[in-house]
């Protein structure tokens, strides 16, 4: 078999099971592996380390995809698929929700590929040069799974461009829809574009901090910026709010958010569609406050790289979201940059209450739901991180 073999102390990471060989660790390359075959990895002393997948056009050169001498064949994507769909099973998630994630990446051990459950149809992304070579027996165990009709692929995502992929979308299994899926969350109905909408359609990872809001936004001002589809948005009408307003700058996202609110009959929010850094601006300068307010953006800062300015953006949105908050009232905020860790996230936010002149104190910290594992030698995993803060002073 290939082989890549790394430079002197450079195996460290693997030993410690990080599942990814950087080209600069890498020594030699001993044979001529395609885009995505199987290669064995070794330490400058010839010692196995892994089975990876090779990816000639990206920095990240290979991917983990076992600790062993494992065959890569169909069976095993099949067995990595079942395992990952039957933990979804264990840990309870589908009583809540007919909707969520089957298979996250590395933590699921499939570096590359990420598969969403929306009802009968399973969305597969496939990110990865070793992913796209394996594409149909992915595209095949997911479609064997209980209650899964059909596949559809939405390997659309930028990152495919660094490893050299092409975008591709579509159905790839099973009969076409006849209509967009409709999930049902906790009790609420959303309708999913899975071929246009973002990622694979919702996002996921925030079910059961929905849930949290609706919880606390009885009789409240809610503020919901970055709205999408609505999602906390009509949590927060369901929970007894005594007024929503969601703000987003997609057209489309609205319109879909407020048939959701429709399909489960909640009415009352109010949709605007604005840029939420000038829209925080006036309403603040209109004297508005809130009780609750909602920061959900989208991803400041893909990598390390931008953190700097993406900080610039999450203090700015913070600050502003402080200022209008009443006392005693919340702030739900999140990044979800891979870039921004969450130590430096909890200090651009308590800079922004320092700033804002509100004194505040963390309720909560917030994740991803559980059908999103993190590996422990994978924290690039834990890309989604929120806080509760509640500002100081009774309603
Ligand atoms: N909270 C949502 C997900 C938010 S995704 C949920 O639970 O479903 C981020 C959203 O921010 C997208 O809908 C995108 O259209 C919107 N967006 C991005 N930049 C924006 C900006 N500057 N102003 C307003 N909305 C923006």
């Amino acid at each position: 078999m290939n082989q890549v073999i790394v430079k002197p102390g450079r195996e460290k990471s693997l030993k410690r099971r990080h599942p990814w060989v950087f080209s600069g660790a890498i020594a030699k390359v001993a044979g001529n592996p395609d885009a995505g075959e199987t290669v064995e990895v070794r330490a400058s002393d010839g010692a196995f380390l892994a089975t990876a997948a090779y990816s000639p056009h990206s920095q990240i050169r290979a991917r983990v995809w076992a600790w062993t001498a494992d065959e890569i064949d169909a069976r095993f994507f099949t067995r990595r698929i079942e395992d990952a769909a039957a933990a979804r099973a264990a840990l309870g998630i589908t009583d809540a929700t007919d909707a969520f994630r089957i298979v996250h990446g590395e933590s699921d051990g499939l570096p590359g590929v990420i598969a969403d459950r929306y009802g009968e149809t399973a969305v597969m992304q496939i990110l990865s040069a070793g992913a796209e070579r394996w594409r149909d027996a992915i595209a095949d165990a997911l479609c064997g799974l209980p209650g899964v009709e059909r596949v559809w692929e939405r390997s659309d995502a930028d990152v495919r461009e660094l490893e050299g992929l092409k975008p591709r979308s579509g159905l790839t299994r099973g009969a076409p829809l006849a209509r967009a899926p409709e999930i049902h969350e906790h009790g609420l109905a959303f309708k999913v574009e899975v071929d246009v909408g973002h990622k694979t359609g919702f996002y996921l990872d925030q079910r059961d901090n929905r849930l949290l809001l609706r919880r606390l936004a009885r009789d409240k001002d809610v503020l919901d910026c970055f709205c999408y589809t609505g999602g906390f948005a009509i949590n927060a009408l369901k929970g007894g709010a005594r007024s929503v307003l969601a703000v987003d700058s997609s057209a489309l996202a609205l319109e879909a958010a407020q048939a959701n609110a429709a399909r489960n009959g909640l009415q009352g929010a109010q949709w605007l569609e604005a840029d939420v850094f000038q829209s925080l601006r006036r309403l603040r300068d209109q004297g508005k406050t809130f009780d609750l307010v909602v920061l959900d953006p989208p991803k400041f800062a893909p990598t390390a790289a931008h953190a700097e300015r993406a900080a610039r953006a999450y203090k700015d949105i913070n600050l502003l979201a402080f200022k209008m908050l009443r006392p005693g009232g919340f702030l739900m905020t999140y990044s979800c940059s891979g870039g921004i860790e969450p130590g430096l996230f909890q200090k651009i936010v308590a800079g922004a209450a320092l700033d804002a002149g509100t004194e505040a104190r963390i309720e909560a910290w917030l994740h991803a739901a559980p059908d999103h594992p993190v590996a422990l030698n994978f924290p690039e995993g834990q890309y989604l991180k929120g806080l509760l803060c509640r500002a100081a002073g009774s309603v």
